[in-house]
């Protein structure tokens, strides 16, 4: 166990960590930076423990993924029990029963009372790159329509759809064919005003995909409930909705991308369940097996049921240890009810954001739902233009302090507090205080 408290006893980070980096510059590729360099030994909740023995309060979660925090009992004897038992087969060579089980829970906690099959993978974008695969096998149909900020991975076919150049995509095509980005429901900067977002929104976007790729042409609209990379955009209330009818109208399919804003993150099961929108098909990933890779795709039966054998798979997608990762955590999400913990989170983070809001011009937006929180920062609140460096040198400031934080954003001008649900309530108010600090000495 470790104690819920941060500690600080170098400089961050640490000459541990230091001489470590150095090993790393030497050994890794540039090409996969660190947000911050201290090497971690050890995690449990809201903790992070380095090899400096500094403790760190974690707003991160690994990116939304340790949602039922490191550390976690169920998780380390499920994971225990299972190496013991047996670590692979390769479920479409041997099968067997901890798969199933992920995929029964997937069908019945995904949104819709209708018959659904799933299938698991590894990584959001694998999985997302099979429900591409799946939409246009059923519907025979090609375009794919994704939006304006979304993020949906770094594989070929998924940065076609992610819409950030610098990293993601930067000299690294030509990428996939017959995936179309049309404008996003994005109040805050809706050119028309926030007011008229939703309506507007909607109808520009069905408009353009009618003139420029057709209906009779889309196989499929993805988009991500609450966007999560792009900088955690909500979309005004009741655009959902309509999109999803608007889909189903033309025999064009809904896609939730949920890989960021699942399982508990946004305060509810799914973000496409605070609007009861019932997707064709959900992807899942980041917080579903407590940091064991895995991801899903959950979809209408007659929908799934439509790909021949062996259409889908792969080695190691569903892998038994991840699975009982997951089963571990879907029990720990119902039992401790950690969707209302992420409604508690909402309630303490919104508050003390909303304190900064009242001081700071520069808070141009406190935004998000659960524990998937985020403050844009500007300028000025007349401009809004985007304040990226001053963004940055917060970021760095909660560092210094033992604050892990992320930042996100198209703009890259965004907070974005995604604490493990596991938190406590003090290190949630002792680490926004952090960040109330850093945001003084960096303004
Ligand atoms: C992280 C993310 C992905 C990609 O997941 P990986 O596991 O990194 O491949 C896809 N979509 C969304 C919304 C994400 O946040």
């Amino acid at each position: 166990m470790i104690e819920q408290r941060r500690i600080l006893n170098t400089a961050i980070p640490g000459p541990k960590s230091h001489e470590l980096h150095q090993r790393k510059l030497a050994s890794v590729s540039t090409g996969v930076s660190t947000g911050l360099p201290i090497y971690v030994e050890s995690g449990q909740d809201g903790i992070l423990r380095d090899v400096d023995g500094n403790q760190l309060i974690d707003f991160g979660s690994g990116i939304a993924v340790t949602s039922v925090g490191n550390g976690n009992q169920r998780i380390i004897d499920a994971v225990q029990k299972q190496i013991a038992d047996f670590t692979h087969t390769c479920f479409m060579v041997t099968p067997y029963e901890e798969y199933v089980e992920v995929c029964e829970e997937l069908n019945k906690r995904t949104p819709g009372s209708h018959e659904k099959r799933t299938a698991l993978f590894n990584s959001g974008a694998e999985a997302v790159e099979n429900a591409v695969k799946v939409a246009r096998h059923y519907t025979g149909k090609d375009a794919i329509v994704a939006f304006d900020h979304a993020y949906h991975g770094r594989t070929n076919l998924t940065l076609a759809m992610t819409a950030k150049n610098m990293p993601y995509k930067h000299k690294f095509g030509p990428f996939a064919s017959e995936l179309y980005r049309v404008p996003m429901a994005y109040p805050y900067r809706w050119p028309g005003g926030e007011k008229h977002c939703e309506a507007e929104a909607f109808s520009y976007i069905t408009d353009q995909i009618h003139a420029q790729i057709g209906e009779e042409n889309t196989a499929a609209v993805i988009i991500e409930p609450i966007q999560g990379e792009g900088g955690f955009i909500v979309p005004p209330p009741g655009f959902l909705p309509a999109l999803a009818q608007w889909c189903r109208d033309h025999d064009i399919l809904f896609i939730a991308d949920e890989v960021q804003s699942g399982f508990c993150r946004s305060g509810d099961w799914f973000a496409v369940d605070h609007e009861e929108v019932v997707p064709d098909i959900i992807v899942t990933a980041k917080g579903i097996a407590g940091g064991m890779p895995l991801s899903g795709i959950t979809g209408r039966a007659d929908i799934m049921d439509t790909i021949h054998g062996g259409g889908l798979g792969g080695t190691y997608g569903g892998n038994p240890v991840a699975c009982a990762a997951a089963l571990a955590s879907i029990e720990t999400m119902e039992a401790d009810d950690l969707a209302g913990r992420a409604r508690e989170i909402e309630g303490i983070l919104k508050a003390r954001l909303g304190e900064l809001s009242e001081k700071y011009e520069q808070v141009g937006e406190v935004r998000g739902r659960g524990a998937m929180i985020a403050m844009e920062l500007v300028e000025d609140r007349v401009t809004k233009a985007p304040a990226a460096a001053l963004t940055g040198a917060i970021n760095k400031a909660c560092h210094e302090r033992g604050l892990v934080t992320l930042t996100c954003g198209t703009l890259g001008n965004v907070f974005r507090f995604l604490p493990p649900l596991t938190i406590s309530d003090d290190l949630l108010n002792e680490g926004m205080d952090i960040f109330g600090e850093a945001f003084a000495a960096s303004v």
